[in-house]
């Protein structure tokens, strides 16, 4: 196994990691050390928790000398005021036996302290966008001596709407410097990016470790609806000792923070969420006691799980089933088992999802075994807003009363149409006569 020996690192900083009890670096740690220290633009494609922002500090300070000059050298981006507290933190941390100055500076907080910290004299800046702009349009600050850049969760902040800020800074720093990105995703947005500004970069990506498909057991019910869904994994955690580090996907963070309300009660000790509204501490806090097995269940989005490094996970269960891609699917469950060990994949899927699976099994050229709903499982007939079919009845209520009420044809006809198009069982055909029998009563003809 690598040790931080083998990285050229400096005396100083070996020691400072050692203080710290840190000694091997984590994947991204060892692939990105090499490309950051030869100079090149660099894409890391990783997400929080896997030691990502070491992998930039490590060969920025190695690579920083003592100087004397005011201006910053190195300038770190990041989306939020809690990210630039904690890589502060970390950059104090590795720097206990070497000089490095190091401010943060970020919305909300005194722009007189901070302007005045600038003034004394840094080496690294760790900056949010806005109040980066309002230093440099202040002149306080200035980008002629920035060397390297790195802009941290590139994808937060797009997605926070700095694009704007972002681009203004890229605009206004010297062109001769190196480009550093680091993020969770590589989206369009973050590619036009990467295309607009860096020069020739590499990436450096964490490929998933993946129990190959021959070693998960996979598994499906069919669920007719998301409070089913509730009361079905209620089930499997009350009744199965097994699911004892269950990583959940779900579609969306609106459905990752629904189903732990639906579930608090009984588990609060047990779930953790974690989705991109989440900030970084919450989110680290939760893989966290996931990884320590102080939580049993995390319920994550596709987006937030990739890049995260979690051990030994015993269920993955697809709550909803992915809506793009089959290939995420795959993604998803390789996150189960351990070398040895078989995993094991369980998947709830509706009837919206047949196509979505069939296209999964063509992919893994294997069949999803499906389980019979076990007995104590309540079928609900609770809908969710959005599960709920859309209602017609405005335009029920626009057609003119003549063709409604008449009894004639038009009526009949518009009723055999909408029954093709199942309006949503008898509730719904019972609201419709309701509707019609009301406006029958209230307009008289
Ligand atoms: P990050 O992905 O940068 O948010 O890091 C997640 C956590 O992992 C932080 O608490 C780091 O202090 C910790 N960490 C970073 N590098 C290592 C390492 N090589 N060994 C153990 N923990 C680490």
């Amino acid at each position: 196994m690598t040790t931080f020996k083998d990285l050229n690192l400096t005396k100083q900083l070996i020691n400072a990691l050692s203080d710290i009890g840190f000694e091997n670096p984590t994947p991204i740690q060892e692939k990105a050390f090499p490309v950051i220290m030869s100079g090149k633009d660099t894409v890391g494609i990783a997400q929080t928790g896997t030691g990502k922002t070491f992998a930039y500090l490590l060969p920025i300070l190695r690579q920083l000398t003592y100087s004397e000059q005011r201006q910053p050298r190195v300038l770190i981006v990041v989306p939020t005021r809690e990210l630039v507290l904690q890589v502060v933190d970390e950059v104090a941390k590795l720097s206990t036996y070497m000089q490095a100055r190091c401010t943060g500076v970020y919305g909300g907080g005194n722009i007189n302290i901070q302007k005045q910290k600038v003034y004394d004299g840094i080496d690294i800046l760790v900056a949010t966008p806005g109040r980066l702009i309002d230093l440099t349009l202040s002149r306080t600050l200035q980008f002629n001596s920035i060397q390297k850049l790195v802009i941290d969760e590139v994808d937060e902040m797009l997605n926070l709407g700095f694009r704007a800020q972002l681009i203004k800074i890229l605009d206004i720093l010297p062109e001769k410097r190196q480009n550093l990105m680091f993020s969770a995703t590589l989206n369009e947005d973050v590619e036009l990016m990467i295309d607009n500004y860096f020069k020739k970069p590499e990436y450096v990506e964490l490929i998933s470790r993946g129990t190959p498909l021959e070693k998960i057991i996979q598994h499906a019910y069919q669920v007719p609806n998301f409070y089913t869904k509730v009361n079905l994994l209620e089930y499997l955690l009350q009744t199965e000792n097994a699911f004892s580090k269950v990583l959940l996907f779900v579609k969306n963070k609106k459905i990752a923070d629904e189903i732990y309300k639906s579930l608090e009660g009984e588990f609060s000790e047990d779930i953790g969420v974690i989705h991109s509204n989440k900030s970084q501490p919450q989110r680290f806090s939760a893989v966290k006691k996931f990884d320590e097995g102080t939580h049993r269940l995390l319920i994550a989005t596709d987006v937030i799980a990739r890049g995260l490094d979690l051990k030994d996970v015993t269920h993955v269960i697809n709550f909803d089933m992915p809506s793009k891609e089959a290939s995420a699917y795959i993604h998803r469950i390789g996150r189960t088992g351990r070398a040895d060990k078989t995993g094991i994949a369980i998947s709830f899927i509706t009837k919206k999802d047949a196509a979505m699976q069939k296209e999964i099994e063509t992919l893994m050229k294997k069949k999803l075994v499906i389980l019979d709903m076990p007995e104590a499982v309540e079928i609900s007939e609770n809908l969710t807003q959005d599960e709920k079919p859309v209602t017609r009845d405005k335009s029920l209520k626009k057609l003119p009363s003549t063709t409604q009420f008449s009894g004639g044809g038009a009526f009949h006809e518009k009723k055999d149409k909408n029954k093709k198009v199942n309006l949503g069982g008898k509730r719904r055909q019972e609201n419709l006569r309701r509707i019609a029998e009301k406006n029958a009563r209230t307009k008289p003809f």
